[in-house]
């Protein structure tokens, strides 16, 4: 629990952002998915969601952006319930201290990916939701999943961001050219990259985010309602692998600074997960070298430190 000292969170929300709302050093773009270039770096939004149901905002925080690979941990949370730890015979859950997208890791073990997190991982998971449907019926069913957690029927894909990337995403289609090769693919690449590029393009603000997310500090509860999405068990194991993988080879650095289970998107966004307490999401869209938000994990270590809420605090 927040140390009894720890300052009001609109408080502390208020003073992060006052404190990198004018940074020089914001990190870089994701222009390697050309529809992402266009965004503004000098966007920042800050939202906490409490499990007592209050909430926390500052800055952009309704700002809707591409939240890219934090939609991982939503597939995730569909893909386990579709088919429960047999998941875990065709994706590993170690992390990976490779780049999001990297090839090489993919040869040495066989076409399993380390972690359902990075993008090979997410690719075989895209995999299992499709089972038993068409492309767009699978897109359907995430974006609606999405929408029953943030409790919002506004949340839409960016149908432009998509396209863009199902144009350019050519280190995709090998690593899932590649795993087909391997037989851990069992649908044709083009539909099972149809739905992985459309919900990386699932457009939310931090707002949205934040509350979508709150399930996962809640022991698996939706926030507001006696609706269980998941056991608790389940829960802790998803917090589980966004804190030893939801930040690429960055992970190590993410405990080490925040202390909070978190995955990050080349949107900028980031969410993370204060377990028992409240749910985070931040977007500032310049990312460091880990292809991180520079700024979303500078403001977390800020909030998880002020607030008192790394997990390992004494
Ligand atoms: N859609 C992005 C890709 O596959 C996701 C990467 C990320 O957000 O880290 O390249």
């Amino acid at each position: 629990m927040p140390a009894r000292d720890a300052p009001p969170l609109q408080l502390i929300l208020d003073r992060v952002y006052a404190r990198l709302r004018d940074e020089v050093d914001r990190g870089k773009v994701a222009d390697y998915i050309p529809e992402l270039k266009h965004v503004d770096p000098q966007r920042l939004g800050l939202s906490i969601q409490m499990v007592d149901g209050q909430s926390f905002h500052a800055g952009d925080a309704d700002t809707p952006f591409s939240i890219q690979s934090v939609s991982k941990v939503f597939t995730l949370t569909l893909a386990l319930g579709k088919v429960g730890d047999a998941l875990w015979r065709r994706v590993g859950r170690e992390p990976s201290g490779s780049a999001f997208n990297s090839i090489v890791q993919l040869e040495y073990e066989h076409g399993i990916p380390r972690n359902p997190l990075i993008n090979a991982g997410a690719i075989v998971v895209a995999d299992v939701i499709l089972a038993g449907h068409a492309p767009r019926e699978a897109i359907g069913e995430i974006v609606r999943f999405v929408r029953f957690l943030a409790d919002d029927d506004t949340i839409t894909i960016d149908p432009e961001v998509a396209r863009s990337e199902t144009a350019t995403g050519f280190r995709n289609h090998a690593l899932a050219n590649y795993m087909r090769a391997f037989g851990n693919l069992h649908h044709d690449v083009d539909k099972v990259l149809g739905v992985y590029f459309h919900h990386c393009a699932l457009s939310l603000s931090c707002r949205q985010l934040a509350r979508a997310g709150a399930f996962l500090a809640n022991r698996g509860r939706l926030v507001g309602g006696a609706n269980s999405v998941v056991s608790e068990e389940r829960a802790r194991r998803i917090n589980a692998l966004m804190l030893t993988c939801g930040h690429y080879d960055g992970s190590g650095d993410f405990a080490f600074r925040v202390g909070l289970p978190g995955k990050s998107g080349v949107g900028g966004g980031i969410l993370a997960i204060a377990p028992g307490i409240a749910s985070i999401a931040v977007w500032s869209p310049g990312l460091n070298a880990n292809g991180n938000s520079q700024l979303g994990s500078r403001a977390l270590e800020m909030i998880a430190r002020e607030a008192d809420w790394s997990i390992f605090s004494g």
